[in-house]
């Protein structure tokens, strides 16, 4: 197996992204390191909120 694309990214270019409730602009963080692709809201309030 051969590593690729393992570069680690400094603290200052984490990914943002728009909150899909409060569209409120949220910055990542380390508890979303595995399923930062799923994440659509910025905290456990929006996403309860957005889903009703
Ligand atoms: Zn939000």
């Amino acid at each position: 197996m051969t590593p690729s694309g393992g570069r680690h990214r400094p603290p200052s270019e984490r990914p943002t992204r728009t909150c899909a409730h409060c569209l409120r602009p949220f910055t990542w963080r380390k508890k979303w390191a595995r399923v930062w692709d799923e994440v659509k809201y910025c905290s456990e309030r929006c996403r309860r909120s957005a889903r009703g």
